[in-house]
């Protein structure tokens, strides 16, 4: 493993964490520009840890950067964007058990979950507010996100934040503590909304807690494109796996997923899509030996909606990880791409 875990929990961490925005930052709304696929976020996703960010050598706002660099350019405003309401406990008890969310009320286990000691410092009483509430809000935020792809005319909703790939049933890791896509496809079958889902993982770890979550589930496929050799070690085995040497470029990567999104869409006949798109591929990146561009991610995202478009299939992004300095305006990018090819 290049990196330790702890290491790649403290990026996490802090890849969630406020450095706030200015009103000031705000242009004039032109709503022609309003993005037509539906948005999904809260300022109630961030996770804000005594300051601790403050401390931190990455970028640590990637999430909020993209939110309000869509408010400042106009594609979306405070009242367009979608704010979802948190995972309930019954939906999280489609995936999670019952003792593992009890343990989700103790810093111990949770700071262990994120092998974050520094985490250890949040007194029980402070937990939920100051981090687990924030998971089950993007959580809510990647089922609300499913639910408008289903409806939306653009077949396509974007959650700024979830991704939550690591998470397993009985266990959190790799700061990931509540299995959001996962979660996502249960509460859609059992309102009968779906009947088979298709998850692509584009982020450069394996999704190994989806695949865990979704075991032996014929109604399932997961499809993972990650590095060989960074966390998670030892690797799932997924649906599709395909493990990418180190240093994996624009050329390469486009060249693998093209050949494989095509009998994707046909073998596994979704009737939703869910793209955990973390941009951690991205040259530069602390946690993974990448070295594809921010033009390459725009393609890869583009390349990715469009099979879902070829064969009608409603598509759910989900952000997942990245941390780079350039990941937060590699990702803005692509969902203005986007959105913009929708106008
Ligand atoms: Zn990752």
């Amino acid at each position: 493993m290049k990196y330790g875990i702890g290491r790649y929990l403290m990026m996490a961490v802090c890849g969630m964490l406020s450095v706030g925005c200015s009103a000031g930052e705000v242009s004039e709304t032109n709503l022609e520009k309003l993005s037509s696929i539906p948005i999904i976020y809260s300022p109630k996703y961030k996770i804000s840890v005594f300051g601790m960010e403050k401390f931190h050598p990455f970028d640590i706002g990637k999430y909020d950067k993209i939110y309000h660099a869509l408010k400042k350019d106009g594609y979306v405003t405070d009242q367009s964007v979608i704010e979802p309401a948190e995972v309930t406990r019954e939906h999280m008890l489609l995936i999670h058990s019952k003792d593992y969310l009890e343990s989700l009320k103790k810093t111990k286990h949770v700071a262990r979950y994120l092998e974050a000691p520094q985490l250890r410092v949040i007194p029980d009483r402070l937990l939920d507010a100051k981090i687990v509430s924030r998971f089950r809000k993007a959580t809510g935020g990647t089922i609300e996100a499913a639910r408008r792809a289903l409806k939306a005319k653009s077949k396509m909703a974007i959650n700024l934040g979830g991704g939550f790939h690591h998470a397993k049933p009985h266990c959190g890791e790799g700061f990931c503590i509540i299995a959001d896509v996962p979660i996502a496809i249960r509460v859609l079958q059992k309102e009968r909304l779906i009947q088979r889902a298709l998850i692509i993982d584009t982020d450069i770890h394996q999704g190994n807690g989806t695949i865990v979550s979704l075991k032996n589930d014929p109604s399932t496929y997961t499809f993972s494109m990650h590095e060989k050799d960074i966390y998670p070690v030892p690797k799932e085995q997924g649906d599709e796996d395909v493990e990418l040497a180190a240093g994996v470029t624009d050329a390469v990567y486009l060249t693998l997923l093209k050949s494989k999104l095509d009998q994707l869409l046909i073998k596994s006949k979704p009737d939703i899509v869910f793209h955990v798109a973390g941009c951690d591929a991205l040259d530069g990146d602390p946690l993974a030996s990448g070295k594809m561009t921010a033009e390459g991610i725009e393609k890869r995202d583009a390349m990715i909606v469009s099979v879902c478009k070829k064969y009608g299939v409603p598509y759910v992004m989900t952000l997942s990880g990245g941390y780079s300095k350039g990941a937060w305006e590699a990702q803005y990018k692509s969902i203005r791409a986007l959105i913009k090819g929708e106008m």
